[in-house]
């Protein structure tokens, strides 16, 4: 073979070759490269992983949060209470307007009934107009309802029924969401990260929107939604292409969305709260007469669920949610939707929530507190189901490492 030949067949070769990778990197549909998903590290969901089950009732009421005066003997309360799955989220924003209408009687020594997420933002925002704040409560965190959510971003989760909420609340809640979102941005980047922003993958065998659509028509009650007015701060969800992902199901989309690490965070208010001089009183109410007895003139009360039996408010339904906890691993830090099955890394636990079939309504009107440990394994054993076949995929063992 003369040289010209040698180095023809070389070239040849070469361009095979080449051909022949591009026909392989043409078959893996490719995310822009600013897109690209980092190293996902699978959860290990096993049931003994499991280090507690906790249940807590969504104060839900149909009208939506209840932030009206009332008088009750010499005092006035501005009550702030029934924020149903949106608690946490819309925190900032509600009590912001409880605390206007608690400012606006010229009082500066103020009481909060509650120290959950309501009463310890109420307290916050309080002090930092000035006011001197007592909060009265019977528990205080961690063992506060507020403390078994799940910690997202979620500002319009059984929140009000589209046919029961005053015309002028999706306004209101607007201006809570926009507030509150924009009090978590001064949260970011904080040691220990109480609150951060986390990617969520929507994964599913059927086409999303068709999961979507049979959420909402099992949706009988209506409850009201209202993302499309803060899609300007929203990250949109985008398709994940096959083979583009290490998860095993046909469908998958992202986002980004708010964590909060409640266990940190809430540390954080209730010592943010004590640095400022506040006081936090351990009591408990058994009627509104019994608020009398307190020094303050005015008084928000945040007291959650628990306004119902205190208040005898039989508009807040309860809306049971439980969650299963698997320890935490600091190498996971996404969120998964899965088969109804919401799953949260945390710092402070992997939080695995069985959403059940019924959307909005699961746990609608369900009071009972009691942990169902069967429950609990069985959405912990979804999990496994998912990561068992992301295990065995071709895409989770290329790009792993793990053979
Ligand atoms: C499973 C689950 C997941 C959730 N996930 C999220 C989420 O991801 N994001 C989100 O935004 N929201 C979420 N929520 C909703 C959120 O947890 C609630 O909306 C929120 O905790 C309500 O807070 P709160 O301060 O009103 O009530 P609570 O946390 O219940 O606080 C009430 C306070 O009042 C005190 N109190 C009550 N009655 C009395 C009395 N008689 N005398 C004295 N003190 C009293 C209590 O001791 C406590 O201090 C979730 C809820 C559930 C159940």
């Amino acid at each position: 073979m003369n040289r010209r030949n040698f180095l023809g067949g070389i070239a040849a070769l070469s361009l095979q070759g080449c051909a022949r990778k591009a026909r392989t990197v043409a078959k893996i549909p490719s995310l822009p490269p600013y897109d690209a998903l980092p190293r996902l590290m699978p959860i290990r969901a096993e049931v003994d992983r499991i280090f507690r089950v906790t249940v807590c009732l969504r104060p839900f009421r149909a009208a939506g949060p209840r932030l009206e005066l009332e008088r009750v003997g010499d005092k006035t309360v501005i009550h702030n209470y029934g924020h149903g799955g949106s608690g946490w989220s819309l925190s900032w924003g509600s009590s912001s307007i409880a605390v206007e209408k608690a400012l606006g009687l010229g009082e500066r020594d103020i009481a909060v009934i509650g120290c959950g997420a309501l009463g310890l933002t109420s307290g916050i925002l309080l002090q930092r107009a000035g006011a001197k704040v007592t909060i009265y409560a019977k528990e205080r965190p961690p063992e506060v309802r507020s403390a078994r959510a799940t910690g997202s971003w979620t500002p319009d989760s059984r929140i009000a029924l589209t046919n029961s909420a005053p015309l002028d609340f999706a306004a209101l809640w607007e201006k809570m969401c926009r507030y509150s979102f924009h009090t978590y941005e001064s949260y970011l980047g904080m040691a220990g990260n109480p609150v951060e922003w986390t990617d969520r993958y929507t994964l599913s065998d059927q086409p999303l929107h068709e999961m979507k659509a049979s959420r909402l028509r099992d949706d009988t009650l209506g409850f009201a939604h209202y993302q499309d007015r803060i899609q300007d701060f929203t990250p949109r969800s985008r398709d994940l292409p096959p083979g583009s992902h290490p998860f095993p199901t046909r469908y998958a989309q992202r986002t980004s969305s708010l964590t909060f690490n409640i266990a940190g965070y809430s540390r954080q208010l209730v010592n943010d709260f004590l640095v400022e001089g506040g006081k936090i009183v351990k009591i408990e109410f058994h009627s509104p007469t019994e608020l009398n007895q307190l020094a303050q003139n005015v008084i928000i009360n945040a007291t959650g669920y628990g306004a119902r039996a205190l208040w005898k408010d039989e508009s807040i339904v309860p809306v049971r949610g439980q969650i299963a906890w698997l320890i935490p691993q600091p190498e996971v830090n996404y969120g998964v939707l899965y088969k109804n099955v919401n799953i949260l890394a945390r710092r402070d636990g992997i939080v695995v929530q069985d959403g059940g079939k019924l959307g909005d309504m699961e746990g609608y009107n369900d009071a009972n507190e009691v942990p169902d440990r069967a429950a609990a394994e069985s959405a912990v054993g979804v999990v496994e189901e998912l990561y068992g076949r992301m295990n065995r995929s071709k895409w989770w063992r290329a790009r792993s490492g793990h053979v």
